[in-house]
């Protein structure tokens, strides 16, 4: 049964390189094209940095499938990924 853990993709870090997707046991995340609605948060930066993956990102597609394991965390190559907790 998942816990009551998600995980955070800082998407001004994620490069798209999949390692994510690779290490997660529960396929909680997909990378693709960002949404216009996704992009909006990104910094200046950020943007920049999008343009160089096409931008492709990691996004928590089934995040509530999230396990705490934290392999997501300890193999993203640009530490873009964090555990929060969810209240409650
Ligand atoms: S902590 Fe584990 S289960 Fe949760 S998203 Fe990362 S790799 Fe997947």
């Amino acid at each position: 049964m998942p816990l009551s853990t998600r995980p955070v993709v800082d998407l001004n870090r994620c490069e798209g390189k999949a390692a994510c997707v690779q290490v997660c046991p529960w396929q909680v995340f997909d990378v693709r094209a960002l949404t216009t609605q996704e992009r909006g948060p990104l910094t200046l930066g950020g943007r920049l940095r999008s343009l160089l993956h096409s931008g492709h990102q990691a996004i928590a597609t089934r995040a509530d499938q999230c396990h705490g394991c934290g392999r997501c965390v300890a193999e993203c190559p640009e530490g873009a990924i964090r555990l929060e907790k969810i209240p409650g």
